[in-house]
């Protein structure tokens, strides 16, 4: 069955997207019918309302969202995202995402996602403190650190990770850092934390680059995105060599053929309120051409769906690295692989992050905190090897890389399943 698409990109259904390739990695494996449902359905999905005095007195009241989709190989973990779209049918697909991207790292979680429908540009930090509290109070029984332990997302970042954990420390009486990842150094963050993501995406761009015997000295790359995964993974690509001829975020793309300054761009948006807008040294185009670019190597690092079954035709890249979560619609899929467009896909490149929170909440356990040497190579050998695994399924199998990603993530979930036991 065709999964639907809506024009707007980031608007088709995302957990049908997300069945679409499950289910096809389900039938490879010879998965049974017991399992199968199993590992569908959520374990838990909690929908609260969230009433907020504002600044002006009023008290706005907002949907909040969060669902533990599986939780045999650990406890929940995964990002709180505060946007317009947030919606339970996303929030769900985000959780799978979590339950197969830890089972594809070996990192000993199981997935889980949150989320609060507000636009957060438009409030004000104290709002954003008591929409955090609030939110957090309304779940002080689903998160814990051995049950479920949020991280960042679109739309929060440290600072909702601060209050997050003093809110549940207060609730439960003592100091709980392990209950949440990305959290600030100072309240026992990991070092690396910020960088994880782009830094997974480079180490897993590396690998393929290796697999298709392209030499990165002598590659282009396109970025799409500009936050923290886009201009992260764009200067850690060009640390390696890599030309990045584009880069965007929501302003629009900005192209230069001879090579964008990544250090440059990121001191210029950082000085403008995180925009690109306004800036010289490359020529502007859109959003949609970016993607269409004559590179090696395409980086989708900002929305989900942005590559469909209308564009994929366009895409000239040789190899294309998920950054963002879902940023390729599962009817494009085949249009990418009938192309021999290779993808590293999302449950694997973007890894990274949930690696390195995985290293922060060891070390909240521990007491005791690595150096940034050490987590990096840690987490960087954790991604090659979760690549190698990846790419031999994929030779196995004889499948793109995304539906090996799955039967690797979904055979360990299932084995595990198994050992503990039915019910
Ligand atoms: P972010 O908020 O830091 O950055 C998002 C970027 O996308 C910004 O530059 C923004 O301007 C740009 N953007 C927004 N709308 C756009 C549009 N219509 N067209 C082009 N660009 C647009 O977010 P982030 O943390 O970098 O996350 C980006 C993606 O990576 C998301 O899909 C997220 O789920 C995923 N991800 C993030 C992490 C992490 O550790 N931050 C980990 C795994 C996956």
């Amino acid at each position: 069955m065709e999964v639907k698409e809506s024009k707007l990109a980031g608007h088709s259904n995302p957990f049908e997207s997300m069945m679409s390739r499950f289910d096809v990695a389900a039938k490879i494996l010879g998965l049974d019918e017991d399992t199968y449902n199993m590992l569908k359905s959520p374990v838990k999905q909690v929908m609260v309302n969230l009433p907020v005095t504002m600044d002006n007195g009023r008290i706005n009241v907002y949907e909040g969202f969060r669902v533990i989709h599986n939780n045999y190989m650990g406890p929940g973990k995964g990002g709180i995202r505060f946007a317009m779209d947030v919606d339970l049918d996303e929030v769900k697909a985000l959780a799978a995402w979590m339950t197969w991207k830890c089972a594809v790292v070996n990192v000993p979680f199981g997935g889980a996602k949150g989320g609060v429908k507000c636009d957060p540009r438009t409030m004000s930090k104290g709002e954003l403190e008591r929409l955090t509290r609030a939110y957090t109070q309304a779940m002080a029984d689903v998160f814990g650190p051995e049950k479920d332990i949020p991280a960042p997302d679109m739309g929060t970042g440290q600072q909702e990770m601060a209050w997050l954990m003093d809110e549940f420390s207060r609730i439960k009486g003592f100091t709980n850092a392990g209950v949440v990842t990305g959290k600030p150094l100072v309240l026992g963050g990991s070092k690396g934390r910020v960088e994880a993501t782009g830094r997974g995406v480079m180490v897993t761009c590396r690998a393929a680059l290796n697999k298709l015997k392209i030499n990165p000295a002598n590659a282009t790359a396109a970025v799409q995105g500009f936050g923290n995964v886009g201009s992260i993974s764009a200067k850690l690509l060009e640390s390696q060599g890599i030309k990045i001829v584009a880069i965007s975020d929501v302003t629009g793309a900005y192209y230069n053929a001879n090579g964008i300054n990544v250090s440059e761009a990121i001191a210029y948006s950082q000085a403008n309120k995180n925009s690109l807008e306004g800036y010289k040294n490359a020529e502007k185009i859109t959003n949609d051409q970016l993607l269409t670019l004559d590179v090696d190597v395409l980086v989708p690092a900002a929305l989900q769906d942005v590559i469909t079954k209308d564009n994929a035709p366009n895409i000239k890249a040789k190899l294309i690295v998920e950054g963002a979560n879902g940023p390729t619609s599962a009817n494009a899929d085949a249009i990418l692989k009938e192309k021999g467009i290779m993808i590293v896909p999302d449950i694997l490149a973007n890894a990274g992050g949930v690696t390195v929170s995985y290293f922060e909440w060891v070390q909240n356990h521990q007491g005791y905190y690595w150096t940034e040497e050490r987590v990096n190579r840690r987490a960087d050998r954790t991604m090659k090897e979760a690549f190698e695994q990846v790419y031999q399924a994929s030779i196995k199998f004889n499948v793109d890389m995304r539906i090996a990603a799955y039967i690797v993530a979904i055979d360990k979930v299932a084995s595990t399943r198994k050992l503990l036991g039915g019910f």
